[in-house]
């Protein structure tokens, strides 16, 4: 079992497969970004082996991202090879999350191959917006893929990062969308990342949920699940809606993931800067030991807390991973 040196279980591995993708979010990415050599990424096969390593330490729950996991090539081969080990003595659950373009392609695919849920992300159904937002993209394909998804059996909440000049009207749009669906919606406070993206001001979850509250009748949720959001039920809709606020509330006490790259980098906190390179580890060692020791290694060395505030900002949030 993997237990760092503040009690904290870790279960959870977020892998970003690529730093590649087909869109260019404002806050996420710069629009002519730079990506990583191609040379220095990992193939699916070692990427697997890195997986793997943690499984056999205790990990039970992988989520694909990126970048956006559906543009790398053969990503489905990495899905069922992955897939292959959920059940007992492996992982309890495989997910994704993507921003939908290629769902309406990959959707069966990915149910065939043992995924279960997918996280969506939607910032807007808008479609002037969301080209803004995305530099080019179309909502309609993202609405496509997750139809796709719902009709292949996957369960689906969809992601939206919560952007100051946001019109109210947009959020009680997708609000009400996500209820006709039957689909939980959750907030992500926009947080600095470095590579160009830019989040402009901050808008503040708790005054948005005020502002919510003031049109739709919002309780405080039991619902927990293993990640950071709080959610509230919303009445008119029967759906949730989560509140992920890294900045303003920390829960960083519960945290219970590391965050792998696709250079085999891995990274104990989303909101610091010190990585360990499982990728040279695996290159050097092809027993396997010399990576079980620098997993140790990045475990011992999680951090309390994260630091957004003083983060050099010198990793695309594409890099690593939301
Ligand atoms: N391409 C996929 C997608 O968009 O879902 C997966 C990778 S993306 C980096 C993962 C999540 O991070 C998305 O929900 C995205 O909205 C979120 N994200 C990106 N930049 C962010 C930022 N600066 N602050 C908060 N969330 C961000
Ligand atoms: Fe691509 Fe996801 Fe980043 Fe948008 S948030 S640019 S879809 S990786």
């Amino acid at each position: 079992m993997l237990m760092d040196r503040h009690g904290r279980k870790i279960s959870y591995l977020r892998v970003s497969v690529t730093d590649r993708c087909n869109l260019r979010c404002l806050y996420c990415m710069a629009e002519d970004p730079e990506f990583l050599p191609r040379r220095d990424v990992l193939t699916l096969e070692e990427l697997a082996r890195i997986c793997r390593a943690f499984i056999a330490r205790g990990v039970r729950k992988i989520r694909l991202t990126g970048g956006e996991p559906l543009v790398r090539r053969n990503i489905i081969s990495l899905v069922a090879d992955l897939g292959s080990l959920i059940g007992q003595n492996g992982l309890d659950e495989l997910t994704l999350t993507t921003n939908g373009t290629q769902l309406a392609r990959y959707a069966s695919l990915l149910a065939q191959a043992g995924m279960r849920r997918v996280n969506v992300s939607l910032d807007t159904l808008d479609p002037d917006r969301f080209r803004l937002l995305t530099r080019g993209g179309r909502v309609e394909t993202v609405i496509e893929g997750i139809i796709a998804a719902r009709k292949a059996g996957l369960a689906v909440k969809v992601n939206a990062v919560a952007l100051e000049g946001q019109p109210p009207r947009e959020w009680d749009r997708l609000i009400g969308w996500c209820g006709g669906l039957g689909l939980d919606l959750c907030l992500i406070e926009a947080m600095p990342m470095g590579g160009g993206a830019s989040i402009g001001p901050s808008l503040s979850l708790p005054r948005l949920r005020d502002e919510l509250a003031q049109r739709w009748t919002l309780t405080d949720s039991g619902h927990r699940t293993s990640g950071p959001a709080r959610y509230v039920d919303v009445a008119e809709t029967g759906r949730r809606i989560g509140f992920i606020t890294p900045l303003s509330h920390g829960f960083c006490g519960s945290c219970d993931r590391m965050r792998l790259t696709c250079t085999g980098m891995v990274y104990p906190c989303l909101g610091r800067d010190d990585g360990f390179n499982l990728g040279a580890a695996l290159r050097a060692d092809s027993t396997g030991a010399m990576l079980e020791d620098v997993i140790d290694d990045a475990v011992a060395g999680k951090a309390l807390g994260h630091d957004f505030a003083h983060l050099r900002q010198s990793r695309p949030m594409s890099m690593t991973g939301g």
